[in-house]
């Protein structure tokens, strides 16, 4: 990924995500804050609510109270209008009759006509006079029959007559309170009764009225209950009376009649609770609704007036909370859609600053990065500096300079290395193969000493280089060493595709592969120079067989080494018969060309590893060889004998043959029985000498 682009992203991800937390933020406290109101508004409404009811309630009450406490003034009132209404009437007809009818006729007429006057149930004029004498009582006349009445008693004992005739004497009009037993009941409970009365002067008479106060009470409770029934607040306000004796008066905001069998005993026993409290009480419960059945939540509040034992109260329904609920959740929701529109385009708005200022950064940032790149490419490749005008920030000015200071060092590093790498590739001979000994590759120097391109070279296996005069015996060795995972050192004979030789000193190791040889490496150095100085210090210039000086390192080892493992040391001193007569005869120059061709055959005869032939001097020579024993050696010296005379060179001065021969001497020893050098030495001489002295051409074995 791009830094640029990394940059641009991380400024965007890094916006989003603010704006996102921002929001997220923002409608937690929003959502939090509507709890908190909710919470609120759930106390404020039910605070409310519970203020609303009580207040409601109270009203009724103080209405009631209000009711209940008027109907004595309101019976007074009216006692006291009948009474007066009944007096004037009385006293119209005594004005208009007193001159023209009798006492007794005018009586009458007002008895009667009071008797006609009708009420209410139980309520009537009535007609004292203040002498104790029944006039018009209970609605009968008694106006002849002289009825005494002045001991009569009431309930309580009291004398109401005389009771009465005092007031009417002494004060004119009066109220007075007496208990009787109802007329026309079968009952004897006795009722409270309230009546008024006033003095009639022209016959000193009392008239009087009189209430029973549970009439009034029961005909207020109707208008009360009548009147609350019908009330109606707020949305769906209305009142509700219980009797404490179980009845509903009001019941779902209508008036029972008669009163109905409460039909929810939990709920009136929540009700007589709730009064226990002599100001009244709340509580929750479900109720329908008016002219629904679906119940709801409702919070009610009651309170019992006491006096009528009545369970007055109101509810009101909470389902209006759900409501206003829903109305600010309404809200919030729509707050919420408002601010996230407005944080919405605050982000569309940054997004795009963002964009803008983001992609001018990231291209100045970019721009550097590219002059960087471009400039340490070329700084790297052309070995120049970076230039540092090229940057706009400190930090890359920085960086470039370190580049610099970097690629300074790197390139004298390289320069040291190529360097290097160019002595070895033209001095050490270096060529991997595969497991099988194909050529991988090879270096120049490998190319220069084979003679082969690399192409010629690759896929074929190194015996394109092998010089047949290589014993076998040393590529076995090589094989059983690297195929061990071991590396072989050792000194090979090649030859080169325009077949000349060359010698290289060979490092050669296997290169391992999880454990496995998976291919070789060989390191070479060009030895031929020293092996033809080598070759020179130890080689007859004009035989091309051995010196006589390697001959003395030669016969030592060749004895040390026949010593130690006790094997068989073979050594035959050999020399031309009649040499200086050849020479004579044909010449020193034809005596060379045969010390050559006799030499040719003793170089053929020893062509072993471990077989020599040596020029000890003059037409002398010295051939140490290995053979498993004296017979096999004898033989072997024999045939080189014959081998020799068969080259039919002509040689007229030799008395053992036409040709040219030879003489030799064979020592043959095992190892344990080898002294010294000079001892091997002096029997060769020996054995050689005696082979001259019985008549030459022949192989003579030392004893
Ligand atoms: P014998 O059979 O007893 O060995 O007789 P001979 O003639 O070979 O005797 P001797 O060994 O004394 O002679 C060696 C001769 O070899 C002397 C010399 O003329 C000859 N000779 C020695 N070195 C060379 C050489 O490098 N080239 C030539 N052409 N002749 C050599
Ligand atoms: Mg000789
Ligand atoms: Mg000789």
């Amino acid at each position: 990924m791009k830094l640029s682009n990394l940059i641009l992203k991380a400024i965007f991800f890094t916006a989003i995500i603010s704006t996102f937390l921002a929001f997220i933020i923002n409608t937690l406290f929003e959502y939090n804050n509507f709890l908190d109101e909710a919470d609120q508004i759930k106390k404020d409404f039910t605070k409310q609510r519970k203020a609303d009811l009580k207040r409601e309630v109270n009203k009724i009450y103080n209405y009631i109270s209000y009711n209940e406490n008027n109907i004595i003034i309101k019976a007074k009132e009216k006692l006291r209008n009948r009474v007066n209404d009944a007096y004037s009437i009385a006293y119209k007809i005594y004005n208009k009759n007193k001159n023209i009818k009798t006492e007794k006729e005018i009586q009458y007429l007002i008895i009667t006509t009071l008797q006609n006057i009708t009420y209410e149930k139980d309520t009537y004029f009535f007609i004292n006079s203040n002498e104790g004498r029944a006039i018009l009582f209970n609605t009968n006349s008694y106006l002849n029959s002289n009825k005494n009445i002045w001991n009569l008693k009431d309930e309580k004992g009291t004398y109401f007559i005389q009771k009465q005739s005092n007031i009417a004497l002494n004060k004119k009009e009066g109220f007075i309170d007496n208990y009787f037993i109802k007329p026309n009941t079968k009952s004897n409970k006795a009722y409270d009764k309230l009546s008024f009365i006033k003095l009639f002067e022209p016959y000193n008479w009392h008239i009087g009225m009189g209430f029973y106060i549970d009439n009034l009470t029961r005909e207020t409770k109707i208008e009360v209950v009548d009147y609350i029934a019908s009330i109606r607040y707020g949305r769906e306000g209305y009142f509700f009376i219980n009797s404490l004796d179980k009845k509903a008066l009001i019941h779902d905001g209508k008036r029972a009649i008669p009163p109905l069998k409460y039909p929810d005993e939990s709920l009136f026993q929540k009700q007589l609770e709730a009064i226990k409290n002599p100001d009244g009480g709340f509580f929750f419960y479900k109720f329908n609704k008016l002219n629904s059945t679906k119940k709801y939540k409702k919070l009610a509040f009651v309170k019992e007036y006491p006096k009528w034992k009545w369970i007055i109260g109101t509810g009101s329904y909470m389902d209006e909370l759900d409501n206003e609920l829903l109305k600010k959740q309404n809200q919030l929701k729509n707050v919420i859609i408002v601010k996230s529109s407005i944080i919405l385009l605050i982000f569309v708005f940054l997004f795009i600053l963002i964009y803008f200022v983001s992609k001018k950064i990231t291209s100045f940032i970019e721009s550097n990065i590219i002059n960087l790149i471009s400039l340490f490419n070329s700084a790297s490749s052309d070995l120049k500096k970076i230039n540092l005008n090229k940057f706009t920030f400190i930090e890359f000015r920085t960086i470039a300079k370190k580049l610099n200071k970097t690629l300074k060092l790197r390139n004298k590093a390289e320069k040291t290395v190529r360097d290097l790498l160019e002595i070895i590739n033209k001095n050490v001979i270096i060529s991997t193969t595969d497991a099988k000994g194909k050529i991988q590759s090879a270096n120049d120097s490998f190319c220069k000493i084979s003679g082969y391109t690399e192409k010629e070279l690759i896929g074929k296996s190194h015996n394109i280089v092998r010089h047949p005069d290589m014993p076998k015996e040393t590529y076995k060795q090589m094989w059983r060493a690297l195929l061990n995972g071991k590396s072989w050192e050792g000194e090979l004979k090649n030859r080169n595709k325009e077949g000349e030789t060359y010698w290289v000193k060979a490092t050669i190791y296997p290169i391992f592969n999880k454990g496995k040889i998976k291919g070789y490496t060989a390191i070479r150095q060009d030895i031929t120079d020293k092996k033809r100085v080598e070759y020179l210090s130890i080689t007859d210039e004009l035989t091309q067989t051995y010196n006589r000086r390697y001959f003395n390192t030669k016969i030592e080892e060749e004895i040390n080494r026949a010593k130690r493992n006790n094997y068989y040391l073979a050594f035959i001193m050999l020399d031309i018969d009649f040499f200086k007569l050849y020479n004579d005869n044909y010449g020193h120059h034809k005596g060379d060309e045969t010390l050559i061709k006799v030499s040719q055959i003793l170089i053929k005869h020893t062509a072993r590893a471990s077989d020599f032939a040596f020029r000890l001097g003059g037409e002398e020579f010295g051939i140490l060889f290995s053979y498993k024993n004296e017979e096999d050696s004898l033989m072997y010296a024999e045939s080189i004998r014959k081998e020799i005379e068969a080259l039919k060179i002509e040689h007229k001065a030799n008395e053992a043959s036409p040709y040219l021969t030879t003489s030799l001497g064979l020592v043959v020893k095992k190892g344990k029985e080898l002294e010294s050098i000079d001892t091997v030495y002096k029997l060769a001489d020996e054995a050689l000498y005696k082979a001259k002295e019985s008549g030459k051409n022949r192989v003579c074995v030392s004893n």
